[in-house]
């Protein structure tokens, strides 16, 4: 094949997948809020959320970060976006009982922070919610899966919802719109570096 003809099979080509792309492009016609699912062991299911909350805000949208866990109070994330005006942050992890292990403390603050959350997703101000670590409560069996979901679908029809955290359980994936799974490849802490400014915190 000479180099006009080979030019001339890679235009074709590219008309094909441009006939393919632009079909797929023109189906998808609706405009509803959606429900994200950020799953699996790899690094970078909270840090896309709190990307998204960036772009929701270039938007001019408000939003709602709640995170269950709070691992600690010095992340970048909060000092940054929780003092945005139209950022409402909510940690609501605080008395988890990690050394006394009281199952029935932490099923009731696990239950007073989906409270907080409900309210966020009854809110039709907020254009985006962020559930940070949900499936930790989850897994614990501290807050009835069923009442989630059905919190979640009755919400305003065009809030975002986006939910991260390991083993997200296979009815909440079903229930999501789009679901990603972080694979871990490699982590820096294996080979001994500790978190770093800007990067894990
Ligand atoms: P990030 O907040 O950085 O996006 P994440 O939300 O995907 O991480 P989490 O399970 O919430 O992951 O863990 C949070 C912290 O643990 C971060 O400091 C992150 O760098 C670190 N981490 C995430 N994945 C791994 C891993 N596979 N091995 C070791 N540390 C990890
Ligand atoms: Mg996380």
């Amino acid at each position: 094949m000479n180099s006009a003809e080979s030019a001339q099979k890679h235009r074709l080509r590219m008309q094909r997948k441009k006939a393919v792309v632009d079909a797929a492009i023109a189906r998808a016609d609706q405009d509803r809020g959606v429900l994200l699912v950020l799953t699996g062991n790899g690094k970078g299911k909270s840090s896309s959320a709190f990307g998204m909350v960036a772009r929701a805000l270039g938007h001019g949208l408000r939003v709602g970060v709640a995170q269950f866990v709070k691992g600690r109070s010095d992340t970048g994330e909060e000092a940054f976006l929780g003092r945005q005006p139209e950022v409402v942050w909510r940690v609501l992890g605080e008395g988890f009982s990690w050394e006394t292990q009281d199952l029935a403390r932490d099923a009731e603050t696990a239950q007073r922070g989906w409270a907080v959350v409900r309210d966020m997703l009854r809110d039709d101000s907020l254009g985006l919610v962020v559930v940070d670590e949900l499936t930790y409560v989850l897994k614990r069996g501290w807050l009835d899966l069923p009442t989630v979901l059905a919190d979640l679908a009755v919400r305003p029809p065009m809030q975002h919802v986006v939910i991260t955290g390991r083993g997200a359980p296979e009815a909440l994936c079903e229930a999501a719109d789009t679901v990603s799974e972080l694979r871990d490849v490699k982590h820096a802490f294996r080979a001994g570096v500790r978190a770093q400014k800007g990067i894990d915190l």
